[in-house]
């Protein structure tokens, strides 16, 4: 058909590459049509589009030039309209200087006096969406690109936020989302009979962007769709709502491993495999596609491959990008200095030592002119790496049996994520880890979720729980508490929401530990005790405690030792010597959802005001040169870590009265 598909995800972070459009360029390459992925600033997107116009014209009007070198100072150009740029293509070298002066002109103005979008090119767009704590940044993408496609009707959003919200999508954008999964033949194109759904995925598409996924070199796939279970705080009812017990997985495996090559990793995207009553038959079809314990994996030649890719014309603008990178990488890995400048001159006068300016053409040859000694060359021998399996939603633990764990362990699982979402399940939660630790398994993982239903010491008993199994059962458990977010109504479409029992001090409290720990807890009961607290009285003590104070746990602890009006021990003072009513006016002040600072000009009485005064944000006394604070932090930074030892082992409790805590301040 050759029609000219663009497919976008917006340019917010995430993990996994965008499936949905991965699946959907399959389709439209197997319609023949021409598909561009891009995930970034649109802008900058519709800049570049119209900058590869302006050097094809260029080329057309001068051909013995070529203008793909001048790829940057075009762009630039046509980005800022400084004279400065077009001053430095030198266009008054040439001899049909005017025209080609004209037509940089020409589309300067093409974009700023917007004109493409008097011209649309793209026949169809199709936007993925994920998060709605996304929603603004997704909607933006919509609206800028609407102008970009020939008709609005053409612009397909589709993917989770567009599911859940898409009256909200329809009314901030105009365009009405497409609900659910593409499962229905026919939905793209009349009379079509693929499923879209069921398609390979197109993993070229994912070398034509510069972001980076977390989650690279795995083939990623489904065995099954949906769930049993309807959890209030999940999506996947709405999303999947029929539960499919098996979808097949090797053909697709293949697939992508004569093109792309072996990927080191299976990343399994289904909610509850656990629930599938094919669950033998997948693990066996996990073995099959070489995934079995122990297995491992050697790195193919990617710049060959890549470079066969380009010959086949598989995808030019992901493969020029993925080759021009590699070769980068193969010149920096060269150690013999005649070779090094054998190939660095080979990629400067094919101009293919920057990415703007590499074309297919330049590629191929440049390779050519190495491509002996590349393929003589000794490569050092690289020991195989260990395969895993990762079932990345987590597995249900209230399905475990004996024969699940058995079957578990005889695949690369690692981690094994078993879901921990709230106390409920710590009964089957427990007796999963020790069914899996019993068949050999020792690498486990949970997000565990807070911020919901659940009590704040609800998410210390379940960290507690992991990092005290760790030691019993000798596994590791690495868990990452999760912020629920809600998926419809006030702050779903930002990050603010606060559970019920929880408020927005709680939050910044955990928070802060979990930033100095990279947001996970690992291994290493007495790191997680000072950490959260060696009991559930300090743990509540932890959340009241100013954020500086909990940034700085270790140095405001080592001011006690200077008897400094500021320390740790003066903060914990303060908090107990107040008396029930005083308390509960504190907690209310610092519990807001607007407190930041203590209010200087507010009065609520001396020992209130004093406690208070403990609460402000004293960073800035830490890290700026004239902070009062700014020496002594200097002082403790200098000393050695062991002699701060004694400091690790001194106690957190503060009197709490409000709340029927009655803890004995072990500094006092
Ligand atoms: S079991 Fe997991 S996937 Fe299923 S509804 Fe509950 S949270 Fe969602």
């Amino acid at each position: 058909m050759n029609r000219k598909i663009l497919l976008v995800e917006p340019n917010y972070k995430n993990k996994f590459p965008p499936v949905a459009l991965m699946k959907l360029s399959t389709y439209y390459k197997s319609k023949g049509d021409c598909v561009v992925f891009y995930k970034g600033d649109i802008k900058a997107f519709i800049i570049n589009q119209i900058t590869e116009q302006c050097i094809e014209k260029l080329n057309s009007v001068q051909p013995d030039y070529d203008w793909k070198i001048k790829h940057d100072v075009i762009f630039n150009y046509i980005h800022t309209r400084k004279s400065m740029y077009i001053e430095a293509l030198n266009l008054d070298t040439f001899e049909c200087a005017q025209i080609l002066t004209n037509w940089v002109k020409y589309y300067k103005d093409y974009y700023w006096k917007k004109t493409y979008e008097k011209e649309p090119e793209w026949d169809r767009i199709c936007v993925t969406t994920l998060f709605t704590f996304y929603f603004d940044i997704t909607v933006r993408t919509i609206n800028e690109l609407k102008p970009l496609a020939k008709s609005t009707k053409d612009i397909m959003v589709g993917g989770v936020l567009a599911t859940l919200q898409s009256e909200e999508i329809e009314k901030a954008t105009g365009i009405v989302p497409h609900k659910g999964l593409l499962i229905t033949p026919g939905e793209l194109d009349e009379g079509d009979t693929q499923i879209i759904d069921q398609l390979p995925l197109d993993y070229t598409i994912l070398e034509e962007t510069d972001y980076k996924y977390d989650m690279s070199n795995a083939y990623y796939a489904y065995l099954t769709r949906g769930c049993i279970r309807h959890c209030s705080f999940c999506a996947v009812s709405k999303l999947e709502p029929h539960y499919q017990d098996y979808i097949p997985l090797q053909d697709r495996i293949k697939e992508v491993e004569e093109i792309c090559g072996p990927q080191k990793n299976l990343l399994l995207m289904d909610n509850n495999v656990l629930a599938s009553k094919a669950f033998d038959k997948i693990i066996e079809e996990i073995i099959a596609c070489g995934f079995q314990a122990g297995a491992t994996y050697t790195e193919p030649d990617l710049l060959k491959l890549s470079i066969d890719n380009l010959i086949k014309g598989r995808n030019d603008r992901g493969y020029i990008r993925k080759t021009q990178r590699l070769m980068c990488d193969y010149l920096q890995s060269i150690k013999d200095k005649e070779l090094s400048y054998k190939v660095y001159c080979a990629m400067e006068n094919n101009h293919v030592l920057k990415y703007e300016t590499s074309t297919k053409k330049a590629l191929l040859q440049a390779y050519s002119e190495f491509k002996e000694d590349y393929e003589n060359r000794n490569v050092p021998f690289k020991r195989p790496r260990q395969r895993t399996v990762d079932f990345n939603q987590g597995v249900d633990a209230r399905l475990f049996t004996p024969h699940i764990a058995k079957q578990l362990s005889r695949i690369a699982i690692s981690p094994l994520r078993i879901a921990f979402d709230s106390m409920s399940v710590k009964e089957p939660y427990l007796n999963a880890i020790r069914m899996c630790a019993s068949n050999g398994l020792r690498n486990f993982s949970n997000y565990l979720l807070y911020n919901f239903k659940d009590e704040p010491i609800d998410l210390y008993r379940r960290m507690r729980i992991n990092v005290e199994l760790c030691e019993d059962l000798n596994v590791n458990i690495y868990s990452f508490p999760m912020k629920y977010h809600p998926l419809y109504g006030e702050h779903s479409h930002d990050r603010n929401y606060i559970g019920v029992h929880w408020n927005k001090k709680y939050i910044r409290a955990v928070q802060a530990v979990l930033n100095s720990t990279k947001g996970m807890i690992g291994r290493g009961v007495s790191y997680f005790y000072k950490a959260f607290g060696n009991t559930e009285e300090e743990f509540y003590t932890l959340l009241e405690m100013p954020d500086t104070y909990i940034i700085y746990r270790f140095f405001f602890e080592w001011l006690d030792t200077k008897d400094h009006p500021l320390s740790m021990c003066k903060w914990r003072e303060a908090i107990s010597e107040l008396n029930a009513e005083e308390q509960s006016l504190l907690f209310s002040i610092i519990h807001a959802e607007n407190f930041t600072q203590p209010d200087s000009s507010a009065d609520y009485g001396e020992r209130v005001n004093y406690a208070l005064s403990f609460y402000k944000n004293y960073r800035d006394d830490i890290s700026e040169s004239d902070g009062s604070l700014y020496s002594l932090k200097k002082e403790f930074d200098s000393i050695p870590k062991a002699e701060l030892n004694y400091i690790k082992t001194s106690g957190n409790g503060i009197i709490v009265r409000h709340n029927g805590f009655q803890i004995t301040n072990k500094k006092s």
